[in-house]
């Protein structure tokens, strides 16, 4: 007779473990316990030593399917009690590593479940099982327990019990199991309207060309019938949202291949547990409206998730129900999404028909993650809800523990216990009072969840940002120290975190604004970056950026000035040429510029995009952030796609002060000349990709050469930018450099607090 004792860590908490332990058990007669720890599971195991040593192999080799082990310690132990079976023991909390699931979407056999008719969970709006279903967005607080969850307040009827206590059964422990006598319940808002009523009267409603509010999982969506133009404009109308995509589901596989085109592996990874939302490219022939992503090349899809969508979908009633649904975000602009009643009603109340929601409490948010793909891998844009809050690990830390708030634009934070660092869920733009309340509760929640004790609190240096402010606060708040970093910077280390580097690399963080060190406007920066400092090693040529907060949306304003540094006397006559502007707005922005009225130096890549996307006449300003630099690639791509004639251009980078200058200007210069000159802007958008890779090569060697580095990071909002990214990344790889980019954290904004969270631990 044997005792063991084995700590298991990883998600092993609300992904069926403890029970899967007890079956595992029972099949290798092991008596014992099993227990949550909070920081990790903690099992007995009694029984013969052979009998341990195949059940330990067991739990290692062949986890729960939605479980990821991250480490296993086994001590063997001489004077443990005798037990006489094997029990699931009540959670006793301990301090450690903590990993929270993130949601995970229904499963097939709870979707076939609740499409069956003899099933007591027929059409139930909730149904979930161990391997599916809510996790962080209902959690309280650790370990996973029902009562710590949104679902305390709903008691299992007898049925439910007897599967929760069952070891034989799919719902054995499983936290939030529920079915149609005790779980939650939806119903329409202002209504008496409830369950599947209240479902049909919204696929209804919807039908008839209305807009719907849906409660889901992780918040509300605004919702409406993706076939019908007149429902989407006019749902684009009430959000003040005149061009920027909306997302859509699908209501499966084969809508999703009847619209779009589907890389290898991108199935996979659309009907796996995350459901994320994913970019994919639209086909010509498409019955979703042109509305949907107005000029794009692709289009965000994800497939239904929570029960509640499946039913909007499939309800046995008489509606004629579309396959393809208008899923956006339900908030008001600027503000985050609707997580109760009370606010759906009075921040999206009014650009909706019908509200459809639901009593289980959303305690933290959760938005939909967005993907893109690059080289047979997903690609971040927003990482949310299937992601968070997951750490990244990486190698090289102290015991540190402390918080880091990100940036101000698609704002994320950090929370970080040495080696673990969990970035949260996508919180938004930091330039509403609203934003900023959802920031400190879900710190303050994050913080409590994962038992996090900052020692210090990190943040962007931009005097005028709001979260540098709430850094600031903080701080003095919990008489802990405030650490600044540089945005860039922050970009390079966040992509450094993501691959777990800590060597020193070349940086190459190409983004929209920043601050500079130098009180300038950053944004095209090369760095020589470690892990706790860095020099500003080079970057693309300054410019003046003229008109404040109105330089960053309209482009034009960008190529004005560049056109005068180009052209001189001519310039003004170009610009009128070019419908930048007309004579009287070129002379006062002129004299703006030259008096240094509202005026900066900056070497933001993400404008100089936005000036070339002016000059070739794509977007001359932008209503959304990055819509004249995409609408840019796509016309790059579509040139691409339809003609391969090779182009000869020049580039150049040079030495000023001891920094390499990647000479932007030049080939700027190059492409209005030469679209003056009637070359086809397609050619000269992909020129300017093309360009711009060469140079950033360019930079690289003579950077390699004098530091005798041989790794590149790439991050940065612009590096959204996949033409970009795989022009850069092979020059750069044809070059002989080991080429780092991002995957699973986004190279946005949405990265920041990774990367000064790995600055300090
Ligand atoms: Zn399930
Ligand atoms: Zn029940
Ligand atoms: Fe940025």
């Amino acid at each position: 007779m044997n005792t063991v004792c084995i700590h298991v860590y990883g998600i092993v908490q609300g992904v069926g473990f403890r029970p899967f332990t007890a079956v595992t058990a029972k099949k290798h007669n092991i008596r014992g316990t099993v227990a949550n720890k909070g920081s990790y599971v903690e099992i007995i195991a009694q029984g013969k030593k052979n009998d341990i040593d195949t059940f330990i192999d067991t739990i290692k080799n062949s986890p729960p399917e939605r479980s990821v082990i991250m480490g296993v310690d086994c001590t063997e132990t001489d004077d443990a009690a005798v037990y006489d079976a094997f029990r699931i023991t009540e959670s006793e909390k301990e301090y450690g590593c903590i990993f929270v699931s993130p949601d995970i979407a229904t499963c097939d056999k709870c979707r076939e479940e609740l499409f069956d008719k003899n099933n007591r969970r027929y059409l139930h709006p909730f149904i979930n099982c161990t391997q599916c279903g809510p996790r962080l967005t209902i959690l309280d607080s650790m370990p996973y327990d029902r009562v710590r969850t949104s679902m305390g307040k709903f008691p299992m009827c007898d049925k439910c019990a007897g599967e929760y206590y069952s070891p034989q059964t799919r719902r054995f422990d499983a936290q939030p199991v529920c079915c149609n006598d005790c779980g939650p319940q939806v119903y329409i808002i202002g209504e008496d309207t409830k369950g599947i009523a209240a479902i049909s009267k919204v696929r209804r409603a919807i039908m008839e060309g209305k807009i719907a509010a849906i409660k889901g999982i992780g918040g509300f969506h605004l919702c409406c019938d993706a076939k019908n133009t007149d429902a989407v404009m006019r749902l684009r109308r009430l959000k003040d949202r005149p061009m920027k995509p909306f997302a859509l589901m699908m209501k499966d596989m084969d809508t999703v291949r009847r619209e779009c085109i589907i890389a290898p592996g991108q199935e996979k990874y659309l009907t796996g547990w995350q459901k994320p939302i994913l970019l994919l490219e639209k086909r010509d022939a498409q019955t979703i409206s042109d509305m949907i992503a107005p000029d794009n090349l692709t289009v965000g899809v994800m497939l239904p998730y929570a029960p509640v969508q499946m039913l909007l979908f499939d309800c046995p009633d008489d509606a004629m129900m579309t396959d393809c649904l208008v899923m956006t975000s339900g908030n008001a602009r600027g503000a985050p999404i609707c997580r109760n009643d009370e606010d759906a009603i009075k921040e999206i109340g009014s650009f909706c028909d019908i509200i459809l929601s639901h009593n289980r409490e959303i305690l933290i948010r959760a938005d939909d993650s967005v993907c893109d793909w690059f080289e047979g891998k997903p690609y971040m844009i927003r990482r949310s809800r299937g992601f968070a809050p997951l750490p990244v690990m990486v190698s090289d830390a102290s015991d540190k523990q402390l918080v880091s708030i990100g940036g101000e634009l698609k704002n994320s934070f950090c929370a970080a216990k040495g080696n673990m660092l969990y970035l949260s869920p996508y919180i938004g733009d930091m330039g509403d009072i609203r934003t900023l309340k959802a920031l400190d509760s879900s710190l303050e929640r994050m913080c409590d969840m994962l038992e996090v004790k900052p020692s210090e609190v990190v943040a962007d240096k931009h005097p005028s940002y709001n979260t540098v402010s709430f850094a600031e606060e903080y701080s003095s708040k919990h008489g802990i120290p405030l650490v600044s970093v540089q945005h860039h910077y922050a970009h390079i280390l966040s992509c450094m975190a993501e691959n777990d580097c800590a060597d020193k690399v070349i940086g190459i963080s190409f983004d929209g604004t920043g601050y500079g060190d130098d009180g300038t406007i950053w944004g095209g920066e090369v760095f020589i970056a470690d892990r706790h400092s860095y020099e500003r090693a080079g970057s693309i040529k300054p410019f003046k950026q003229v008109g404040g907060d109105a330089s960053s949306r309209e482009g034009w304003r960008i190529a004005l000035q560049l056109i005068r540094e180009c052209f001189g006397d001519s310039s003004s006559e170009i610009c009128e040429r070019l419908n930048i502007c007309q004579p009287d707005v070129f002379r006062v922005q002129s004299v703006m510029a030259d008096k240094g009225i509202n005026t900066v130096t900056s070497t933001s890549c993400g404008r100089l995009f936005d000036a070339v996307s002016a000059v070739l006449g794509v977007r001359r300003e932008s209503t959304f952030e990055g819509e004249a630099s995409t609408a840019l690639m796509f016309t790059a791509q579509r040139y691409i796609r339809s003609c391969n004639a090779p182009l000869t251009f020049c580039t150049a980078v040079y030495q000023e002060n001891g920094r390499v200058v990647l000479d932007t200007l030049s080939v700027f210069k190059d492409i209005v000349t030469r679209f003056l000159d009637g070359e086809d802007k397609g050619a000269l958008a992909y020129l300017f990709h093309a360009a711009l890779a060469d140079e950033i090569a360019q930079c690289g060697d003579v950077l390699r050469r004098k530091h005798g580095l041989e790794t590149v990071a790439l991050s940065g909002g612009v590096f959204q930018n996949k033409l970009l990214l795989k022009l850069s990344k092979d020059k750069l790889e044809e070059n002989g450099f080991n080429v780092l980019i991002h995957s699973l954290v986004p190279p946005n904004d949405g990265g920041i607090a990774l990367g000064q969270a790995y600055y300090s631990v």
